[in-house]
């Protein structure tokens, strides 16, 4: 019984144990889970904490110029679309300074990138300090800002910001031992008097400031009447130049190129002219503007080598088949689209020899020559002629000039209109004709406009001369019958 019992006990106690070891289990597995849910909670926390503050950080980004701290241009188009939405229900007017740095490339260029930046950096904070609470100052991008304000009666205390603003900004910051001082070009619009929305304001500002900038630096320029016209003259040729190239609207017309010394006719240049039917004649450097800006480069030079490449055939019909036709591209154009194969396809097209049809390219064009060496070296590949347009005027170095194997130089007619009574351009141009000896390459003349400076400019040893002596830029038609006047000329002269 007493061994029963002894058994009896150690087996409870066995039973005992074993039921206790489990539930220290259970509890030793309950006790960690609770830790680490608690852990997994806490973490989770931290967590949530990071996420909604790198967001904020995030909006922060989004929002900011990461450079100056300021306002970007998404908040800058959210204050204008509020803005434009009371200004419309006459609760405010608004006004738009556009400030943009003079010089900043030359900084950037001669002291180097961390000094532009220093230079940003303290205009964007002087901008913040010109502002009212309820102003915005907004970096655009480069070294444009803005300051947007709003209220009633504006005018007087814009003109009492955009003072300071001006004063604020010029004065001297110093960066590695050296004194920046800066200065900045402001174009100012108002709305409703100018504008109706946001887009539309800027333009009018914009247009202030691109006029501050060509009135030289440290100008303020107000949105006007006779910026208004220009404005509407922009968009007019805006809107309808697709249209106008597609539709025949633009003309090209041919200016005679003279051989001085025999009075004969050596070949045209192409310029291109578009009567507009509201506005009447758009200067050409505006065409090509508007079409660089429209991304319609291309169809514009299209257009202008088709016209000259039928004006050749009309030349051999007439018994001229050895005279040049020169066409003008912008250097912009040599990166947006592959020129000589535009030009190989329209010459091909009317059957006319490249060797007769010259590109005649600025010489900002060639200033660096690594980024028109290919387009240039495609376009002799193909057979055109080269010529450098308005040559005097840039700084191209005579290496370009030997390595992009140039044929002529279009001497600008800065140097040349008035030659006769100007020593000064008679010493330029001599010089000029001994480098273009030196070179092998041709002159061109241009502005020949009196008998005196042709004369002048043969005693000097130029033989190429284009301009109002010999004649205007003309439709075929007519410089076909100038052709034939000049002919029975020469042979006269003969
Ligand atoms: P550019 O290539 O230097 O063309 C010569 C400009 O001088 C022409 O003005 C011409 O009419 C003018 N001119 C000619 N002879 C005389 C003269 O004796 N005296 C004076 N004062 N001026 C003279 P235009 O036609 O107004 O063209 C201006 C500029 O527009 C051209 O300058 C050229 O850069 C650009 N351009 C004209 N047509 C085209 C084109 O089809 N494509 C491109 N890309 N540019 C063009
Ligand atoms: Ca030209
Ligand atoms: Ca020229």
């Amino acid at each position: 019984m007493s061994y029963f019992l002894a058994a009896n006990v150690t087996l409870l106690t066995l039973m005992l144990f074993r039921a206790s070891m489990r539930s220290e289990r259970s509890f030793v597995l309950s006790q960690n889970v609770a830790m680490r849910t608690s852990q997994l909670a806490q973490s989770l926390a931290v967590a949530n904490g990071e996420i909604s503050k790198s967001s904020l950080q995030l909006e922060h980004l989004a929002n900011s110029d990461t450079l100056t701290g300021l306002a970007n241009r998404s908040v800058f188009n959210r204050r204008m679309e509020l803005l434009f939405d009371r200004c419309r229900k006459g609760q405010t007017e608004v006004a738009l300074l556009l400030i943009d740095l003079d010089k900043f490339k030359t900084v950037n260029d001669t002291r180097g990138h961390s000094a532009g930046d220093a230079l940003l950096k303290a205009v964007a904070n002087r901008l913040s300090a010109a502002c009212g609470k309820n102003d915005l100052a907004v970096r655009l991008g480069g070294d444009e800002f803005a300051l947007v304000l709003s209220g009633h009666d504006l005018d007087a205390r814009v003109h009492r910001v955009v003072l300071d603003v001006m004063k604020r900004i010029a004065a001297p910051i110093f960066f590695g031992g050296h004194e920046i001082v800066p200065g900045a070009s402001i174009g100012i619009a108002f709305a409703p008097r100018h504008a109706t929305d946001g887009d539309d304001l800027y333009a009018c500002a914009d247009l202030a400031l691109y006029q501050a900038k060509l009135e030289g630096r440290r100008q303020i320029r107000f949105f006007d009447a006779a910026l208004k016209d220009r404005l509407d003259y922009e968009r007019a040729v805006d809107r309808d130049l697709a249209a106008a190239i597609e539709a025949g609207g633009l003309e090209v017309h041919f200016q005679p190129q003279v051989d001085m010394l025999r009075d004969a006719a050596t070949g045209f240049e192409a310029l291109v002219r578009w009567w507009h039917p509201e506005i009447g004649a758009i200067s050409p450097p505006d065409i090509v503007k508007a079409a660089a800006k429209l991304q319609m480069s291309e169809q514009l030079t299209g257009f202008v080598a088709d016209r000259a490449c039928r004006f050749a055939r009309i030349l051999d019909a007439e018994g001229h088949g050895d005279l040049t036709v020169s066409i003008n591209m912008s250097p912009s154009e040599f990166g947006a689209y592959d020129p000589a194969r535009l030009l190989s396809g329209i010459a091909a097209r009317h059957e006319v020899n490249p060797g007769r049809i010259e590109v005649e390219i600025t010489e900002d064009a060639i200033l660096d020559p690594r980024k028109v060496e290919r387009a240039l070296a495609a376009l002799r590949g193909a057979g055109f002629g080269i010529a450098v347009d308005d040559f005097g005027m840039g700084h191209s170095s005579l290496a370009h000039l030997i390595s992009l194997k140039i044929d002529r130089l279009k001497i600008d007619r800065h140097f040349v209109t008035n030659i006769s009574a100007n020593v000064h351009n008679q010493a330029l141009v001599g010089a000029l004709v001994s480098v273009g000896r030196a070179l092998d390459m041709d002159l061109v003349l241009e502005g020949v406009e009196t008998a005196a400076d042709a004369e002048t400019l043969r005693a000097l040893g130029c033989y190429t001369g284009q301009g109002w002596l010999f004649g205007k830029a003309m439709a075929p038609a007519d410089a076909v019958e100038w052709l034939k006047r000049h002919a029975t000329k020469v042979r006269a002269v003969a």
